[in-house]
Formats: C-alpha cells, sequence, structure tokens
C-alpha cells in the first residue's frame, strides 16, 4: 500500500529514504533544488556524479546522499518546457517511472519527489503535478515503497498538488 501526500519543505531536510533531485543533463549542479542540494549533500555528491556520465532527458541516475538524512539521491532530468509540442509530457513522466523503478531496486520504503520541471524550466504546474500525481499512483499497486511525498517549495505550490491529489481519487 503506497500513500501519497504532498508537503511544504525544503526537500533536503526530509527523512526519507531517498530524495529525488530535478538536475540537468551533465549532473554536475545547478541552480534551484539542485544547488540546495549540491550544498547540502556535500563536495563528495559532485565527485560521485562526475562518475555517472551525465543523464539523459526522462531517464534518471543514482548516488548515495552523502550529508544528508536521505541515504540515496536520484538524479533525473526533466524537460525544458517548449509549448508542450515537443513531448515534455511524456518526458515528464518518464522521469517519474525511472525514478520509481530505481528506488524499489534498493528496497527504499519512502521516497520525496521534487516538482520536477516547475522551476527554471518553466513546465506548467498544474499539468506537472497532475503528471506526477498519476504516474505515481499508476505505479503504486505493484510498489514495495510506502510513502511518497511531493515536497513543494512554495504554499502555492502545495496547494496544487493538494488539488490534483484529491482531483485523482475521484478520476
Ligand atoms: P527545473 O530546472 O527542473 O525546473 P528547479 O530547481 O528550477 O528545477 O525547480 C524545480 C522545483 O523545485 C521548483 O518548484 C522549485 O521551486 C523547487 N525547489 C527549489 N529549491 C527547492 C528545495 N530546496 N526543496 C524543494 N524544492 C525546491
Amino acid at each position: 500500500m503506497m500513500v501519497l501526500r504532498a508537503v511544504r519543505a525544503d526537500i533536503t531536510t526530509l527523512d526519507v529514504d531517498v530524495i529525488v533531485n530535478a538536475a540537468n543533463s551533465s549532473l554536475l549542479g545547478g541552480g534551484g533544488v539542485d544547488g540546495a542540494i549540491h550544498r547540502a549533500a556535500g563536495p563528495d555528491l559532485v565527485h560521485a556524479c562526475r562518475l555517472l556520465g551525465g543523464c539523459k532527458t526522462g531517464d534518471a541516475k543514482m548516488t548515495a546522499g552523502f550529508r544528508l538524512k536521505a541515504q540515496y539521491i536520484i538524479h533525473t532530468v526533466g524537460p525544458v518546457w517548449r509549448g508542450g509540442t515537443h513531448g515534455e509530457r511524456e518526458l515528464l513522466e518518464s522521469c517519474y517511472v525511472r525514478s520509481i523503478e530505481l528506488a524499489q531496486d534498493i528496497g527504499a520504503r519512502s521516497l520525496a519527489f521534487p516538482a520536477i520541471s516547475t522551476g527554471i524550466y518553466g513546465f506548467p504546474i498544474r499539468d506537472a503535478a497532475m503528471i506526477a500525481v498519476t504516474t505515481v499512483r499508476k505505479l503504486a499497486k505493484r510498489s514495495t515503497i510506502g510513502e511518497v511525498i511531493f515536497c513543494c517549495f512554495s504554499e502555492p505550490d502545495l496547494r496544487v498538488y493538494e488539488t490534483a491529489l484529491s482531483d485523482e481519487e475521484i478520476n
């Protein structure tokens, strides 16, 4: 049984087995949540990331969590929003699928996602939240992960996720 919930928090502070990073394809650090995760995890993270040889959009790779409470970090690369006609929705869905698969492989019980692609990459938050919730819920049935947290950085984003979570229950 997987529980899905939304919280407002700095993802680097969460006490979960795995946090997901909205990285860029170099995996060498950037702004937004990526920068916050690298600062909190410490300099060993960038060394570990260098060995991964980058990551394609829609894919995910894993490292240790280093100084974080989380044991592991899954780095996924969301699509840059280019109007919605360049496969952005499918690529974002793939980020959630690949991240859940990797978390499952290491037997994670709890996992937290940021709102992938909705910052610098410009993906509309309502669309992104609905994709996040529906994709994770679809995978929930055959998953051993007990808890998935959608970690929102702002109060308005949290409200969007709460709406997506409640709409999805009806659908
Ligand atoms: P992207 O390039 O994928 O758009 P960003 O980091 O710019 O990634 O934004 C993704 C989301 O992460 C945004 O909603 C942003 O507000 C949020 N964010 C930024 N810092 C943090 C943090 N420390 N914890 C959780 N979410 C964060």
